[in-house]
């Protein structure tokens, strides 16, 4: 066996009997596996091994890899996520090649990416990125506004909001950890408390998977675990 397959077997075995211990239903976390920076090669490795979901941040590189893995590869069906910072005049894109979109974190970029979907696509899914944490540095949009950011958007055609997704300030405190997740978690619970229907928590990378598990995760975005350590300088 392959170390991408092995690394897999070893992130998928860690999810369950993280779900079994803190006592969430078998399989209600998805695996969407962070490919960035990683080459067609390691994705076609972690495909054959039954992995469909990807997770790109950087949209030249994701389309390339997209556009070279449906030629070469059309026996895969790929759901590709877009995680990464969007700039609003790259919406067009996104809206074309991508099925999620975990980022969004201000209007104009919902209402971009709700008119730039193919009328003939299914709609796009999104999750609306929040700054958990309240860093200045950090994308998302504040935990004050969610609200009414989700109000706004719910509505558009062509896109479906499905839950929230954070990067929390890193650290290594486990207790920390589950606070940053624990209140996304509650502004998730808020905003279906309004009326808005989400099913979707995006949270929990390869250093707070299980915080991310314990405190109500859907969908864990892991890269390292699975591909091992990324080189930018490539
Ligand atoms: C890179 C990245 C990940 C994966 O991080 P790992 O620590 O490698 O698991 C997850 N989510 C986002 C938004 C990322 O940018």
């Amino acid at each position: 066996m392959s170390l991408i397959s092995d690394n897999l077997q070893a992130v998928l075995s860690d999810i369950r009997r993280t779900e079994l211990q803190y006592g969430r239903p078998a399989s209600s976390v998805r695996l969407l596996a962070v490919s960035k920076t990683f080459g067609t090669d390691a994705i076609i490795e972690a495909a054959r091994c039954g992995q469909r979901a990807f997770g790109e941040n950087y949209l030249q590189e994701a389309l390339d890899k997209i556009a070279f893995l449906k030629q070469s590869v059309p026996e895969f069906t790929l759901e590709w996520h877009f995680i990464g910072p969007i700039q609003s005049n790259k919406t067009k894109p996104i809206a074309e090649h991508f099925d999620w979109v975990h980022s969004v974190d201000r209007e104009k970029i919902a209402h971009r990416l709700s008119e730039q979907r193919p009328p003939d696509y299914p709609d796009l899914n999104i999750c609306l990125q929040v700054n958990i944490s309240g860093e200045d540095s950090k994308s998302g949009v504040s935990p004050d506004d969610v609200l009414v950011l989700a109000e706004r958007i719910s509505g558009l055609p062509k896109i479906r909001l499905r839950g929230l997704m954070a990067v929390p300030a890193p650290v290594t405190d486990f207790v920390a950890q589950r606070e940053a997740f624990q209140r996304l978690h509650a502004l998730q619970n808020q905003l279906i408390a309004r009326g808005i229907s989400l099913d979707t928590l995006s949270m929990g990378m390869s250093s707070d998977i299980h915080a991310a598990i314990a405190e109500g995760s859907t969908m864990v975005r892991i890269g390292t675990g699975i591909f091992g350590s990324r080189n930018y300088a490539k």
